[in-house]
Order: structure tokens, then C-alpha cells, then sequence
């Protein structure tokens, strides 16, 4: 196998001979003998010296410095509300149009996406504001159509552990970058062990998004383990960015999950944005309003610079903006002392 183009020697049983190792190592063009720490291979730290950074487009990179924010609506619904948000979240730092326009649903009754015209609507609002743009494929049947149309395909939650779509993915010839969401119950070692799948297909540009898990939670719609964020880093060498909108479920919480996601070294956000959530169609009520959005990547931007990662700001300083950064992030400010 190959990775970051350099050629991968899998030896079986090397770990538990250091003799064999030895000799390995000593072997002309052998960098590195590592011994992988699991079942997960090509995504190990071991693998691959060094960190993951995925190209979106020229000076765009999940990975690096910046703290990269994904947002958009749940699902596009119209021409009006996607280049709407499209406007608002590219005028607040987003650095990627996210939209879904086939939409994995929990019963077959609800709003299943526009299909191909919202893809095209999404791409078309995309363009509008010079953003990249991020969407799902739920089946093969949808690849090249959904890769044809994306700067960044994403794999869903449900998805996250059908085999036969992420080893299409990673053998899909136009390479596109791949967000892989964490399967609803899967361990930081099977989500993986996905990741692996697209790698072994020849696509090395994969991101991991941690969106919680099902939990005994009562405050949230899912359990983001923050702990999940600097021990996969210690795992992978893939960059790996949080979603607080499904993990939170409440857009009251979302901007203080980000916060603490950015805190414990995500490279990036997928972040949902309505302009009316109460009519969404999808996700309502974990929607941020632009405004929300507006302030919270205000506040976002002091922390990046702190933690020495960039963030795209807001253009204009957002209306509204409360006394206490907290309060921006839905957190009630401290007590005043005296
Ligand atoms: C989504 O991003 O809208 C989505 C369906 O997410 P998940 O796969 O995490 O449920
Ligand atoms: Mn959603």
C-alpha cells in the first residue's frame, strides 16, 4: 500500500520479533519500522510521520493552522434559503458551504432532500460566494453525481460503516476530499477502520468528524465525548473537526460545544446555520440563526488566536453582541464581583 506516496511495508508478526525488526529497519530504503497499534492501519499515527492536511482549494487546507468552519443549513430547501445562508455564513467566516441535498432520514415520511436540483442549488449558491462546498452521497448509485458536483463529499453517521460505499469512495477517480462522520455506536478504533477503507482505495484526503455518540444523556441530542478530540489525535494522523449541531440537537448549546471543541484541538467545525429554523425542514432546532453564527465566530476568533490557530472572522462586527464573550456562546456570564 501507499500513503502520503510513500510505499507501506505490512509485515506480519514483525512486532513481536525484534530480531526481525532489527533487520528490517537495516534494509536500503527503509525509512521507519513501526510497530501499528491495532486494527486500524493506514489512518495510525504510526503510519505516516507527520499530520494530514487535506487541500480543499488553493489556501484552504483542513488540517493546518486554521481552524476551518463548515456551515450551512441541514438541508437545502430552495433557491432562496440556501443562497440566503450561503450570504450570511460566508460573511461570518465560513470557510465551506455545507448543504444537504440527499438526506439520510429516520422514517421514509419526512423531507428526504431536494436530490440532484439542490445539489446544483447548492453549488450554484457556493459560487455566489466563492465558497467550497460540502455535501452527502447515501449510495453509490449517487457518487458520481455528488463527487461531480462537491469540493468535499461526506459520509453520514448512518453510513459510517457500510463498507462497500466507503471502499467505493476511496477508489472513486476524482479523489475528492472526504468528511467521514463517526458511526452512532462505533469505537474511535472502527471509526478507523472506516477511515482505512476510503485510504486503501488511494484517497489519503480524509477528515474525521466526531458528532456523538447515542448515550444515557438527557441535555442532548448526542453525546460528544470531548475526550474523543486529543485522543484520536493521538490515534491519527487525519485531521479531525467536531459537529456540534447533531451532537447538541439544541442550538442554545451548539456555540459552547464549539468553543470546547476548538479548545481540545479540532482542526474545524460542521456547523448547521438557519435563517429560519423554525420552518426548516430538517434540523430546526439545532440551527443557529446567522446571528448567533455572527456572534459566535466573533468569539471563537479570540480563543483561535490563543490557542495559535487562525479563524476567518466575521466581516462586520456582529449586531447584538452581548457584554460577556460567554454569553455569545450561550453560557451565562460569571457573577460580577464587586
Ligand atoms: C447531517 O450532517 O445533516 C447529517 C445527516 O449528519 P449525521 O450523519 O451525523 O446524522
Ligand atoms: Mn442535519
Amino acid at each position: 500500500v501507499r500513503l502520503g506516496g510513500c510505499p507501506l511495508l505490512l509485515v506480519r508478526g514483525a512486532a513481536d520479533d525484534p530480531d526481525l525488526a532489527r533487520r528490517l529497519a537495516r534494509l536500503p530504503g527503509v525509512a521507519r519500522v513501526a510497530a501499528l497499534p491495532g486494527p486500524h492501519l493506514l489512518s495510525a499515527r504510526e503510519t505516516f510521520a507527520g499530520r494530514t492536511r487535506v487541500p480543499i482549494r488553493p489556501g484552504l487546507e483542513v488540517g493546518g493552522g486554521e481552524f476551518v468552519v463548515m456551515a450551512g443549513p441541514c438541508a437545502v430547501e430552495g433557491e432562496e434559503q440556501i443562497r440566503t445562508i450561503a450570504a450570511a455564513v460566508a460573511a461570518n467566516g465560513a470557510r465551506v458551504l455545507r448543504g444537504g441535498a440527499f438526506k439520510p432520514r429516520t422514517t421514509p415520511i419526512c423531507f428526504q432532500g431536494l436530490g440532484s436540483p439542490g445539489l446544483e442549488l447548492l453549488d450554484r449558491a457556493g459560487r455566489e460566494q466563492r465558497l467550497p462546498i460540502i455535501s452527502e452521497a447515501l449510495a453509490q448509485r449517487q457518487l458520481d453525481e455528488v463527487a461531480g458536483r462537491v469540493d468535499l463529499l461526506q459520509v453520514g453517521m448512518r453510513n459510517a460503516l457500510n463498507y462497500t460505499l466507503l471502499a467505493e469512495i476511496g477508489r472513486h477517480p476524482l479523489r475528492r476530499p472526504v468528511l467521514i462522520k463517526c458511526g452512532i455506536g462505533a469505537t474511535l478504533r472502527e471509526f478507523l477502520c472506516a477511515a482505512d477503507y476510503v485510504l486503501s482505495g488511494g484517497n489519503q484526503n480524509v477528515i474525521l468528524c466526531l458528532r456523538g455518540s447515542a448515550g444515557f444523556g438527557c441535555s442532548s441530542r448526542a453525546v460528544l465525548n470531548m475526550a474523543d478530540i486529543p485522543a484520536l489525535r493521538r490515534m491519527t494522523h487525519l485531521p479531525i473537526v467536531g459537529d456540534p449541531s447533531h451532537a447538541a440537537g439544541r442550538r442554545e448549546l451548539v456555540p459552547a460545544l464549539s468553543a470546547a471543541a476548538l479548545a481540545a484541538g479540532a482542526d474545524g467545525l460542521l456547523v448547521e446555520v438557519h435563517d429560519r429554523p423554525d420552518q426548516a425542514l430538517c434540523d430546526g432546532p439545532q440551527a443557529l440563526t446567522p446571528e448567533q453564527f455572527g456572534r459566535m465566530m466573533f468569539r471563537l476568533g479570540p480563543l483561535a488566536a490563543a490557542l495559535g490557530r487562525t479563524l476567518a472572522s466575521p466581516a462586520r462586527p456582529p449586531v447584538g453582541l452581548e457584554a460577556h464573550p460567554l454569553a455569545d456562546l450561550g453560557v451565562e456570564a460569571p457573577a460580577a464581583h464587586a
